[in-house]
């Protein structure tokens, strides 16, 4: 499903104002502030004529629906004025392999962070090589020192900002700069901070996706995602994904508009108790450190000051070196803090981790077990006496 932009860049209002208004056409909607859930394959078309020109707004199921038009409008706000049109697929993953199908062919190389989600890299080291691309991974870090890695087929480079376990913070403008003096496209993957806290598109990057699964629908109900381009990128992402065939479900594309709307008041939330739940864990006696990029003490912190507005619920932490079983007693004492994949839902979750088992480029030695925590809307407090619960039995161990 695609729309293009045909109207961008002339609204004033502010982007918090723009989640609540945009896309919205009540006129059409008998008055009703929200979009009917348009469940549909055929289209009727109103004579032969009409047939033949393939005239009429929405013309296939696949191609798009009036609940489809509302999410993609809102999402093209949200994007900002770069944005020429956003392409709605079934999950976060599926955003990034048909991104990457959509821009590559046999014989192109890709550059990749080192500290990307672990199925882009299963996707890039298996489909894609076995379609004759070549992969090569960086370290998140290296700025402006990619150029070294180019190549004269190497036709994009793929970003996490910050990586969603490691959190290590790219440069984006640098690796945007040269990426394009030497043609090729950048891709971020962009679900921690979403388009609210920080537009990639404004920044050098021509392909701007997320894991709509997470902050977005923010309710832990839904698989979506979503893939945003810039007039540059956007021919190729929206032929790729007409004939890749991928749409998103009804259901889902209604609850990723209804995630949509509140998503400036949750992400504010999960910004405020990230970050005091990081100060605060920063600060106990079991803790060797914590990724948080909002904190002065990461190594990402001035690039995140410089290119993002914000910052979500999502950091990991490193304990002190303890015995397997002694985070295993941590994580079977904690309650509120759940265990379980995704995030960016309304609750809090723990995950223990660890990069060193596929990481290529760049060493992952952290000096301690690592845990990745998403700060969910409980109360900070029940959500600190949660975890000194934790850490005690951790500590008896
Ligand atoms: C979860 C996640 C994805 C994949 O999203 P799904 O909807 O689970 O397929 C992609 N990138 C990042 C950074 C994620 O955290």
């Amino acid at each position: 499903m695609t729309a293009s932009n045909d109207n961008h860049g002339t609204t004033p209002l502010d982007i918090e104002t723009m989640l609540v208004t945009a896309g919205r056409d009540t006129e059409s909607q008998k008055g009703f502030v929200n979009p009917p859930v348009v469940r549909g394959s055929t289209v009727l078309y109103p004579s032969a004529e009409a047939l033949h020109a393939h005239r009429g707004e929405f013309q296939y199921g696949r191609h798009g629906t009036p609940t489809t038009k509302a999410l993609q409008e809102a999402l093209m706000a949200l994007e900002g004025p770069s944005c020429a049109g956003v392409g709605l697929v079934p999950s976060g993953l599926s955003a990034i392999s048909t991104a990457l199908l959509a821009v590559l062919k046999a014989g192109d190389h890709l550059l990749v962070c080192d500290n990307a989600y672990r199925p882009t890299r299963n996707f890039c080291n298996g489909l894609l090589a076995r379609y004759g691309v070549e992969t090569t991974y960086f370290d998140p870090m290296i700025g402006a020192g990619i150029e070294a890695l180019f190549k004269p087929n190497t036709r994009a480079v793929m970003v996490e900002a910050p990586g969603s376990q490691s959190f290590e913070m790219p440069d984006i403008p640098a690796i945007a700069g040269v990426a394009h003096a030497h043609g090729a496209l950048v891709i971020d993957d962009n679900t921690w901070a979403t388009p609210l806290y920080h537009r990639s598109l404004e920044q050098g990057v021509d392909i701007s996706l997320q894991a709509a699964t997470k902050y977005i629908g923010g309710h832990s109900d839904i698989m979506f995602g979503t893939i945003s381009g810039n007039a540059r990128a956007w021919p190729l992402l929206s032929e790729g994904i007409k004939l890749l065939g991928v749409c998103a479900g009804p259901d889902d594309v209604f609850l990723a508009l209804r995630g949509l709307r509140t998503l400036a008041v949750r992400l504010a939330h999960h910004q405020n108790s990230g970050l005091e739940m990081a100060r605060w864990l920063e600060a106990r006696p079991e803790v060797l450190k914590v990724l948080h990029p909002g904190l002065p003490s990461h190594p990402g912190h001035a690039i995140w000051k410089r290119d993002f507005t914000g910052a979500s619920g999502l950091f990991s932490i490193v304990l002190k070196p303890v015995s397997e079983k002694a985070v295993d007693a941590f994580l079977d004492t904690v309650k509120l803090f759940g265990m379980g994949y995704s995030w960016g839902g309304f609750e809090s979750l723990v995950i223990p981790f660890d990069c060193s088992t596929y990481r290529s480029a760049t060493p992952w030695t952290p000096g301690g077990p690592a845990l990745r925590l998403h700060i969910g809307l409980e109360s900070v407090e029940d959500l600190q006496a949660d975890l000194a619960r934790g850490f005690a039995a951790l500590s008896a161990a």
